[in-house]
């Protein structure tokens, strides 16, 4: 069969299509990058925002428009609501998150032969680029209950891979430079295993049994995180960049939100992990225009986040999801005013990320490059990223796509970093 695959949303998403397609492989089938040479198209979906929500409905009725007749659709949005989404055109399946890694010997109706990382190696998905990256799956779901938060309805409870199905995996990705651990709750891998083992576990094993050159831990709760947990990074193959999601910066918030952490504790741990790990680039995610959210409670916010002198964030508008506690909440804020607090929040990113990026300035660093393009006689222009995640571009008379190579940084662009390769 000729197999389509598209996703949306998440890295854990991105991960669980990878390893569809590593699957539809292995059982003979053919992956192709246009849906009309399709006989079959698998679609990822995804509900974290209304945008995503819409984006997910958008592509499977691009897919029955392109005259796909059979569209099996899996991940959040189409768990959450089963029933619309059987209704679009040319879906025959919905298949729930929770039977989400059955995916393709459901579809197939076989029993997959063992993986043998050897016979299938890691291609590009048709379409798009191999990624130098690999993401790989070693939790699902959740068992907090973060207040605005859908993550936990529609992934279920947290689930861990075990160490040996982790340790295949990185070894099937073959040549990726770079390995990312991904996880709805990454930092509660192992909780659920018997015996139950530390996410540090996890990560000894990954170092000792496998060769990847980096290895990045994607976002990890503030409050998972043991006493010790950094000398982990005394293996500098470990990338010195730490996301921890805070949400908020105002105590009063954080507690409206579920979230198990205050801003003094994040702040210690912060303290705690700069003094561990030389140079780490700290990253976050902040909520604006949450339930309740007095512009005092911005403020508050907003001069934390400030405190903190984080290398980079993601800031998101509050948006109401259906089924979540905070839905419920009194004093919803009006959209343009959590549009008005994102983009203050926004520009206190900018500036702290911008100070940390200059603070490299002069600096020799080692440099992965993701793309290579061609130049003709003017030979490539390339983009990478440090370990501590900062974006460097530079110009080099030959592609060095996937390889990892010292760069002098020179300047702040508005693109990130612009340096010069070291031969
Ligand atoms: S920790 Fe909170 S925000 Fe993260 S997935 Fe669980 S419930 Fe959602």
């Amino acid at each position: 069969m000729k197999i389509y695959l598209d996703t949306i949303g998440c890295r854990l998403n991105q991960a669980e299509i990878e390893q569809y397609a590593r699957q539809f492989r292995l059982a003979g089938h053919t992956l192709v990058p246009n849906p009309e040479q399709a006989d079959l198209a698998v679609v990822n979906t995804c509900a974290v925002t209304s945008a995503a929500v819409s984006d997910s409905r958008q592509k499977i009725r691009q897919l029955a428009r392109h005259g796909v007749r059979q569209i099996a659709v899996t991940g959040c949005w189409s768990t959450l609501n089963p029933a619309d989404a059987a209704a679009l055109a040319g879906v025959r399946q919905v298949i729930p998150n929770l039977q989400k890694d059955r995916l393709v010997p459901d579809l197939l109706q076989v029993s997959l032969p063992e993986f043998d990382p050897q016979s299938t190696g890691r291609q590009p998905i048709p379409g798009a680029r191999l990624r130098t990256r690999a993401f790989i799956k070693v939790q699902d779901g959740c068992n907090n209950r973060c207040t605005f938060c859908i993550t936990t309805l529609a992934r279920g409870p947290g689930r861990s891979r075990p160490i040996p199905a982790v340790l295949a995996d990185i070894r099937a990705a073959g040549d990726a430079r770079e390995i990312v651990l991904t996880g709805v709750h990454l930092g509660s891998w192992g909780q659920d295993l018997l015996p139950p083992s530390p996410l540090c576990r996890l990560v000894e094993a990954i170092l000792k049994e496998t060769e990847a050159p980096r290895l990045r831990l994607s976002s990890l709760e503030p409050w998972d995180l043991q006493a010790g947990f950094f000398h982990l990074w005394q293996d500098p193959r470990l990338c010195r960049h730490l996301h921890l999601p805070l949400q908020s910066g105002c105590a009063a918030t954080l507690r409206r939100m579920a979230r198990k952490t205050t801003p003094e504790s994040f702040a210690a741990l912060v303290a705690a992990a700069r003094l561990a790990i030389p140079d780490v680039a700290i990253t976050t995610d902040i909520i604006t225009g949450f339930p309740g959210e007095s512009e005092a409670e911005f403020q508050e916010s907003l001069a934390f986040v400030r405190q903190m002198h984080f290398a980079g964030g993601h800031v998101f508008t509050y948006s109401a999801r259906p089924g979540t506690a905070a839905l419920r909440l009194p004093d919803q804020v009006p959209h343009p005013l959590r549009k008005e607090r994102n983009a203050c929040m926004r520009a206190v990113f900018a500036e702290a990320s911008q100070a940390y990026q200059s603070a490299f300035i002069g600096q020799v660093m080692p440099v992965l490059w993701e793309s290579a393009a061609g130049l003709g006689e003017d030979g490539w222009e390339m983009s990478g990223l440090t370990g501590n995640y900062l974006r460097v571009n530079a110009r080099s008379s030959r592609s060095l796509w996937n390889q990892i190579t010292p760069v002098r940084l020179s300047a702040l662009t508005p693109d990130g970093l612009f340096g010069q390769v070291q031969t």
